[in-house]
């Protein structure tokens, strides 16, 4: 892989046509490093927020131990990044012949579900494959209430009483049983960590089975961009919401069990940068080169604001606009599909015009993972740079949060 020490020079120097991802190994691993220095437990690592093998690599020799996956394609990813890392199977709804490959071949041992068929699903290869349950470890997924930018309780999760049966269920049967929860994705309260121990305590308060540890998820907010026009409560800072955390857990005394979290989106937002070139300005519309179906289907959900640097085209030499003012611009993107149209408008420079580029920052986190093959179009391109995103000063630009008329 190419090393540069910028996005920008990167782009100046290769002049990318197609899209350019630009990956911090080094922001990576502290962003690991810090997570794992401020939770109080295990790090498990979410894989489906970005799997490429160059991230699970290292996040290997950043420390990282524990995987949480949910398909075969994940156990075989993380196997190949580490011959013993552990793995957690989170995901709540399993394929009968996935559960066989994650006990047999991938000697996985720590899994979740939220229903009585599943436990029988689990039992069945259990006792297939003459496993004593009491090597296996299964958390019972709660649902929870929470303030976060994707509230994921709707899918998963057992009600409160329905865990308690759940939970004394396992319990006769053998397996160690640990309660666990998922509070959505990029939280914007503290509180959010602290209702869900709340519905822990209760659960386990009316279960009376001694619990062999509590998995408080993932959901940890990842830094982004500003949109100035727009009046946002701040979000808490990994360090505060951390400390609320430790408190809530010694408060609901879960402190005295193994402790797991489920970190994605905060440990790899800030390791990638996406740099996209504007293929044709029209008035104020830009089509570029990436778009919904590639990496961008975060920022089209348009909630979270991306933060971009524009990069002009040293090589256009006639301008209009001023170069000072930063306006709206609707984004197309690469595909012919008509949806491919970004939800907000990227503000940028007036200048910007066809041929120039645009550094897209903060975009390690889904969005590498949910890239398609539609229309032919596939950004695989990958450079390594070493100065963090915003380490080339305050980016200019940014996704916005608000609509745009056309
Ligand atoms: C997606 C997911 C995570 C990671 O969530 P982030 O918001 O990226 O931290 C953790 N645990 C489970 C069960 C998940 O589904």
């Amino acid at each position: 892989m190419r090393k540069f020490s910028t996005g920008t020079e990167a782009a100046l120097e290769l002049r990318p046509d197609h899209p350019l991802y630009c990956f911090r190994p080094g922001i990576l691993k502290a962003d690991a490093r810090e997570f794992m220095s401020l939770f109080p437990g295990d790090t498990a690592y979410a894989v489906k927020t970005n799997g490429e093998p160059m991230v699970l690599s290292h996040l290997v020799e950043a420390g990282v131990k524990i995987f949480d996956v949910a398909s075969p394609g994940e156990f075989a990813a993380v196997r190949e990044a580490s011959p013993d890392a552990e793995m957690l199977y989170m995901h709540p709804v399993k394929a009968q012949s996935d559960i066989r490959l994650a006990l047999e071949t991938y000697g996985i041992r720590v899994m979740s579900l939220d229903h009585e068929d599943e436990i029988a699903k689990v039992l069945r290869i259990v006792r297939a494959l003459d496993l004593d349950p009491g090597s296996i470890t299964i958390y019972v997924r709660l649902q929870t209430k929470a303030h976060a930018t994707y509230e994921l309780s709707k899918k998963f999760g057992a009600a409160p009483g329905h865990a308690v049966e759940l939970v004394q269920r396992l319990d006769r049967i053998g397996f160690k049983v640990g309660l666990c929860f998922h509070v959505g994705s990029q939280v914007e309260e503290a509180e959010s960590y602290e209702s869900a121990l709340r519905s822990a305590d209760w659960v386990r308060n009316r279960a009376g089975v001694k619990l062999a540890g509590l998995d408080v998820g993932g959901g940890f907010p990842a830094t982004y961009g500003e949109d100035p026009a727009r009046k946002q409560k701040p979000m808490p800072s990994l360090e505060e919401l951390m400390s609320r955390l430790r408190s809530d857990i010694k408060e609901w005394e879960f402190d005295e069990m193994p402790l797991t979290a489920e970190p994605g989106r905060v440990i790899v937002a800030r390791a990638f940068s996406l740099i996209v070139r504007v293929m044709l300005r029209k008035g104020r519309r830009l089509y570029i080169n990436d778009g919904i179906w590639a990496s961008l289907s975060d920022s089209w959900t348009g909630k979270i604001t991306l933060p971009a640097r524009f990069i002009p085209d040293p090589a256009r030499k006639i301008r209009n606009g001023d170069p000072k003012k930063v306006v709206p611009f609707r984004v197309c993107g690469a595909t012919c599909d008509s949806v491919d149209i970004l939800s907000r408008p990227f503000w940028l420079p007036e200048t910007i015009d066809t041929g120039d580029w645009i550094e897209i920052g903060h975009i390690g986190a889904y969005s590498l993972s949910l890239r398609t093959r539609f229309n032919g179009f596939y950004p695989d391109d990958f450079v390594e740079v070493s100065t963090p995103f915003e380490g080339e000063g305050e980016p200019e630009s940014y996704a916005s949060l608000e609509t745009m008329g056309d």
